[in-house]
């Protein structure tokens, strides 16, 4: 598309989105009386104004029913979690059987490695990316000495060639395919959070597969945000958060993908409780754990309804909009705002915004994350205060992620405008 840096072209992309009433359901925070231009759902999603409700809803039946809300409550509390299987599966593209909601991320990572990282004397590395996220490192660093394995041997990351910022896709394969079977496990997120670069899940699985490792990958900034197919991509096993692009509030509950040929494989070690045990039996709370044959198998402990009831609001939003509509409107978003920053940096004398996020839309997802080549915290500081909510990481560099849920084009223009006042 020819965009344009105008006000009335935004509006116009605006008046064609076929998503624009989306934009109600959410709360906005309000700085100096006026709604924020909130550019970090990748960090904490924006709570729906549905959220309440659905809350109180169970806050009232636990008032009404007390013990009994886990039969009578109308979404009844034993099976809570299996309201989502239906939802998250397209979502994270997957059968129903493969995906479960349950505790945190960084938890969730550790349990499913647990089960897909049992390292040997001759296979026992993980390969990941450079500057994955820091409770995705301490999580692998952790793991590989618990195993008696050094960190330094163990850990091989892959990163972005000299005076580039991507990782490139044949240096990940190379890697892999490097390593002489010595690899047990090679583990990515999705989405990269500082770059917001997109990883191509598919071959480094297909990589991972034909060196004999496991393929498993951190969501966290990929889940809500880009295409994902884990069952098609053959992918062994995934985790993510909920609070990020999935709207689902501060620490909100987790996820989890095990493809099915491990999902129905109760023999698999795992860490186990109560509620991964097979449910027509759970409660003769019988010695020797019974695994359910599905995701569900590795569940610990019984459902927050709290924390999932929040969950389930923003799904209801997620089914309404349609996923496909919302990674159409995406692509346009985050094209519309390499656009703008192009455009203002073209009329600098000098280069002031480096894009560190790649430039092709099937590398990439909301995110775009701009280097500050010169008084980065300053400019940062002075968006915050004319009410621009994105993120700044150390050293240097500026997150943006407009959402197709509920973010605009007129969003990214008045933030062009913005930016190029400060620079002024
Ligand atoms: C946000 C994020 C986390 C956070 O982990 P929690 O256990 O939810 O605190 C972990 N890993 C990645 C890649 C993230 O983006």
């Amino acid at each position: 598309m020819n965009f344009q840096n105008t006000l009335a072209f935004a509006k116009q992309l605006d008046e064609q989105d076929e998503l624009k009433q989306f934009r109600e359901l959410f709360y906005f925070p309000i700085i100096n009386g006026k709604e924020v231009i909130y550019f970090t759902g990748n960090s904490l999603g924006l709570q729906p104004k549905t959220t309440q409700d659905y809350v109180v809803d169970e806050l009232e039946d636990w008032a009404t029913f007390g013990v009994e809300g886990h039969f009578h409550a109308r979404k009844p509390w034993m099976p809570y979690h299996e309201i989502f299987p239906r939802q998250l599966s397209k979502i994270i593209g997957c059968k129903e059987n493969e995906v479960v909601v349950m505790n945190s991320l960084t938890v969730n990572l550790h349990l499913l490695m647990v089960t897909f990282y049992k390292p040997t004397k001759h296979r026992y590395k993980i390969i990941c990316e450079a500057k994955a996220f820091p409770s995705d490192q301490y999580a692998l660093e952790s793991q590989v000495k618990y195993h008696g394995f050094a960190p330094e041997d163990a850990i091989i990351e892959v990163k972005p060639g000299e005076g580039e910022h991507s990782i490139r896709q044949e240096d990940i394969i190379a890697a892999i395919k490097q390593s002489n079977n010595q690899t047990a496990l090679v583990l990515f997120g999705g989405v990269n959070y500082y770059t917001g670069q997109l990883f191509d899940m598919k071959s480094i699985t297909e990589a991972a597969h034909s060196v004999g490792a496991y393929a498993g990958f951190d969501l966290a900034h990929a889940a809500g945000n880009v295409e994902l197919h884990m069952h098609d991509w053959d992918v062994d096993f995934a985790c993510w958060c909920s609070y990020k692009y999935l709207n689902s509030g501060p620490g909100g509950v987790g996820g989890v993908y095990i493809h099915e040929r491990h999902a129905s494989n109760t023999e698999l070690p795992r860490f186990a409780g109560w509620w991964g045990y097979t449910k027509e039996t759970r409660f003769k709370m019988d010695k020797g754990f019974e695994a359910i044959p599905t995701a569900e198998g590795w569940q610990l402990s019984n459902a927050p309804v709290l924390s999932m009831a929040a969950h389930k609001a923003s799904l209801d939003i997620f089914d309404e909009a349609g996923i496909d509509k919302l990674h159409t409107k995406r692509r346009l978003l985050s094209g519309y705002l390499h656009y703008i920053l192009n455009d203002l940096n073209s009329r600098q004398k000098e280069k002031l915004i480096e894009i560190i996020t790649p430039a092709d839309d099937n590398a990439r997802g909301c995110q775009v994350s701009m280097l500050m080549l010169k008084e980065g915290k300053k400019i940062f500081d002075e968006l915050t205060r004319q009410g621009v909510i994105a993120d700044w990481r150390e050293p240097n560099v500026i997150r943006v992620a407009p959402v197709p849920l509920y973010n605009s084009f007129e969003d990214i223009y008045r933030f062009g405008e913005i930016i190029s006042s400060i620079l002024k």
